[in-house]
């Protein structure tokens, strides 16, 4: 078992344009557009931005992405950043952590390690910073989870002897699934677990903005700061407007003068 204190997270998916598709459509409305990013999620926010006014060719205007993105998230044309989707894993991190992740709805799409399918009997533990830093309180904590996952691998082992006797015949797969999926009840929050999710870029935003705040909860704050270090190189025009305050305890928090566009 290791006990894990700094979550990782993976950016695997973003957005893409096909580019003969929008030649197509600019050729087809008899008019043309140019811009100064490759980016998909960028190239394809900027896009739906212009169709709403039909601002290409002579209309166009601003023609920096930057200047055209940041123009819309201060007028808070917000849905059109809905169109820009991005794909990411996050390890090491606590079911405490995704359960506050999961309330973000709108815009998010998760898919988490069952509990019921994976065998949590070498699982990994999450360790909350303020405990890891007392090591009379890390003692407290480290015994506890330790017990924990020993009264699970106990049941998941009774359960299992339990499950053959009184259903000798269910398929083996299900079998295990019964044993673990009661054997979970005594795992802590603190269990290890890991996330794929996906989130369109006014959804990202708002994840940015309140957790990334000063009175968020620190493992989910920590998560908050590398998805915005992610974002700010992967799309500086959709998220450069964010900066880094320090806390007064240490670390840091987001702030931007465009809050929930
Ligand atoms: C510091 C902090 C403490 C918290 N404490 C608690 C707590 O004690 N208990 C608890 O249960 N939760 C708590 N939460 C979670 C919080 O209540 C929200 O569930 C979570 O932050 C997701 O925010 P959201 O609903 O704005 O996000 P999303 O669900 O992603 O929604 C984004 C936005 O879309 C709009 N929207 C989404 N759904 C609807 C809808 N059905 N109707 C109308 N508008 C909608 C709203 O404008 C919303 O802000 C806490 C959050 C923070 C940051």
């Amino acid at each position: 078992m290791n006990v894990l204190t700094d979550p990782k997270v993976y950016l695997v998916g973003r957005s893409a344009i096909d580019t003969s598709a929008v030649q197509q459509f600019l050729s087809d409305e008899g008019t043309a557009w140019t811009t100064d990013t490759e980016n998909g999620s960028e190239l394809i926010a900027e896009m739906a931005g212009r169709v709403c006014y039909m601002s290409f060719g002579e209309k166009q205007g601003r023609r920096s992405n930057q200047d055209y993105l940041m123009n819309l998230i201060r007028m808070e044309h917000g849905s059109v950043l809905e169109h820009s989707v991005w794909n990411f894993i996050v390890t090491g991190v606590s079911r405490s952590f995704t359960h506050e992740l999961i309330r973000h709805r709108a815009g998010f799409a998760y898919s988490q390690l069952s509990q019921r399918y994976v065998d949590e009997s070498e699982a990994d533990f999450v360790e909350p910073d303020v405990i890891a830093g007392d090591p009379d309180l890390h003692d407290i904590w480290l015994e506890s989870v330790t017990r924990s996952h020993e009264a699970y691998r106990k049941l998941a082992d009774g359960l299992s002897e339990l499950i053959e006797r009184d259903y000798p015949d269910m398929k083996r797969r299900d079998k295990r699934k019964r044993a673990r999926e009661a054997a979970r009840s005594v795992l802590p929050n603190a269990t290890e677990t890991k996330m794929f999710f996906s989130a369109n870029a006014r959804a990202l935003r708002h994840f940015i903005e309140y957790r990334g705040a000063p009175d968020a909860e620190p493992e989910i704050r920590k998560v908050a700061l590398k998805v915005l270090e992610i974002m700010k190189d992967e799309s500086p025009s959709i998220f450069g407007d964010y900066e880094l305050e320090s806390l007064p305890g240490g670390g840091s928090s987001t702030a931007t003068e465009h809050k929930k566009v």
